[in-house]
């Protein structure tokens, strides 16, 4: 990463080291809500701020902005921990807004005396009529000038639970005349009647973001607070809201905003997410075909590959969408170097060797990984009958064809040549058996004569009566349209994907048996699949990660 250009972001961290800023005071943090599960475009923000932290040597904090008790849950807390560190990140402190309420309380206590907060008591309907337009003022409240006693008295009542939600707000008291409507007297506190997963039900009234996410990057001495670019007109409110509490003891942080990443065929929003999930068009936040970490994790994607994407898109000022095969480029040349090679057939035909004895078997060496010196290898079992792929033979094939065909040889992989002899068809017409002769002289490796002979074509096969079944499933993009949520009239939903998963069966060869949930391997010639966590005792499931080059049609 050295010879690649500072980004804008670590050019602005240069100019203020440059100023005198000191470098031991950098510090930076990830805040995610809890409310969903981590998705790809989490992945930018994650390494964006845990590579700043490691090239500069500055501590990262991981702070859950838990400010809405409605929608967060201790379950994607737990999930957000174990997603962070799967990408190979170690956070200096964990972090929570929530441990901040009480100091938050104290100041907004200090802002009302001295009359720049109030509590308005106003519908949400007349306040949001008295905002005005971006072109126009908007009008005072009739309550903006409430005594402080009163303002103390009801904001008091407000904390202790004495109010229905709704019908009480504290607010900052800034300009209703601002060219910026989030300067027009913006809610700092409502009340919620619902219990925290952290606090449970002592706090009814519960800070709004803009209130609650610089102060807590002034607790924490946060001194670059990173975010994407929708913040970027909340940064004057940012500031103001650090002008008040702001005491020279600690870091004065400072908000920069970068452009949100958004990947094709998919969509990047916890709530979108939630809506898959919730309505059953996945099988949970984990799916192998949703946009989270977990998911892409359980499809077989490396922690290493989803770095090197984030790496290679960078950082952005302005938004635009990622090509998902890019991402899938990643996770191809990643695997290429370490997943070991295996042979397995997906769409098989019996292929029987007819001069090879009955009953007889031998173990045949195979490479691990030809990219991999250190992968040693292992033996494969060959016999009188195997299993090939359908489309690796082709009865009346013209000469480009370099597959099995008959009267001309072609090589099985690790194992002899052969020639295709017969077809055995059943009474449709499909082919039920190839039958074929083998060079019994031409074994790989054996440095016959016959076993250099150059031969165009090779193709991968497994053994009948060694082979074992597996459930393969193999997905497709989610959604049929490039940008599915890029349209405000369209509901994503409607671009659904509804072949999106296939189930088949797979015939594995038996170094497979004892494959264990998460384990990647290659099978040869036709991509990189993981096993599934459905995995059991009675049937190993594979995931199809991505195949070995990119055939998407576009
Ligand atoms: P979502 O709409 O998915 O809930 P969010 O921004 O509300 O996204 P947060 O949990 O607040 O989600 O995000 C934590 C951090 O990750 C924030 O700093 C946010 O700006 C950043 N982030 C979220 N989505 C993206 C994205 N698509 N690209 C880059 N950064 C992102
Ligand atoms: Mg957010
Ligand atoms: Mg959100």
């Amino acid at each position: 990463t050295e010879e690649r250009s500072l980004n804008f972001i670590e050019q602005i961290i240069e100019e203020d080291l440059a100023n005198g800023f000191p470098k031991d005071k950098l510090r930076f943090r990830f805040p995610p809500e809890p409310n969903g599960y981590l998705h790809i475009g989490h992945a930018s923000s994650i390494c964006l701020n845990f590579g700043l932290g490691l090239r500069y040597n500055a501590p990262v904090n991981l702070r859950f902005d838990d400010t809405n008790p409605a929608k967060e849950e201790q379950e994607f807390v737990d999930a957000i921990k174990k997603d962070v560190e799967w990408l190979g990140y170690t956070w200096a402190e964990e972090r929570y807004a929530s441990d901040y309420f009480q100091e938050l309380y104290d100041w907004a206590v200090q802002f009302i005396k001295k009359g720049v907060a109030y509590v308005d008591s106003q519908s949400s309907d007349d306040m949001a009529k008295q905002k005005g337009t971006p072109s126009q003022p908007g009008t005072n409240s009739p309550h903006r000038d409430r005594s402080v006693e009163e303002n103390l008295e009801l904001f008091e009542k407000m904390k202790q639970g004495e109010f229905a939600e709704g019908t009480y707000v504290l607010r900052a008291k800034i300009d209703m005349a601002s060219p910026n409507m989030l300067m027009r007297d913006p809610i700092m506190y409502r009340i919620l009647q619902k219990s925290h997963h952290r606090t449970g039900t002592t706090w009814s009234i519960y800070p709004m973001y803009d209130w609650a996410h610089g102060e807590s990057d002034y607790i924490e001495a946060v001194s670059h607070s990173l975010c994407t670019l929708e913040f970027a007109m909340h940064r004057e409110l940012y500031d103001w809201f650090l002008d008040q509490v702001y005491d020279n003891t600690l870091t004065r942080p400072k908000q920069r905003e970068f452009a949100r990443r958004n990947l094709s065929h998919t969509v990047v929003s916890k709530r979108k997410l939630l809506q898959l999930v919730e309505e059953k068009y996945v099988t949970g936040w984990d799916d192998p075909r949703m946009s989270t970490l977990s998911g892409m994790r359980r499809r077989g994607y490396t922690a290493a590959a989803i770095r090197n994407f984030a790496d290679t898109i960078g950082i952005a000022k302005r938004q635009n969408l990622i090509d998902v095969s890019l991402l899938e480029f990643c996770v191809r040349e990643d695997l290429n170097k370490t997943a070991p090679r295996v042979m397995a057939v997906l769409d098989p035909v019996k292929l029987v060797i007819t001069n090879y004895p009955e009953g007889k078997e031998e173990w045949l060496e195979a490479e691990n990984n030809p990219e991999d010196e250190l992968a040693g290898s292992r033996e494969v079992p060959f016999s009188r009958e195997l299993y090939i792929e359908r489309e690796d033979f082709m009865e009346n094939a013209n000469n480009k064809y370099f597959r099995l065909t008959l009267g001309k040889e072609v090589r099985l992989k690790n194992a002899y040549i052969i020639k295709g002899e017969s077809v055995v068809k059943d009474a449709d017409g499909t082919i039920t058996e190839i039958h074929a002769t083998y060079d019994t002289d031409s074994k790989s490796g054996s440095g016959t004569e016959a076993s250099l002979r150059k031969i165009k074509g090779t193709i991968h096969w497994v053994s009948v009566p060694h082979a074992i079944k597996a459930e393969v499933r193999i997905y497709d993009r989610l959604f049929t349209h490039e940008n599915p949520d890029g349209d405000k009239d369209v509901d994503f939903k409607e671009y659904i994907n509804p072949d999106s998963l296939q189930v088949i069966t797979g015939y594995l060869e038996p170094s497979l048996k004892s494959a264990e949930a998460g384990e990647r391997v290659q099978f040869q010639r036709l991509g990189y699949f993981c096993v599934d966590k459905d995995t059991n005792a009675e049937q190993i499931v594979f995931n199809k990660t991505v195949g070995l080059r990119d055939t998407w049609a576009k």
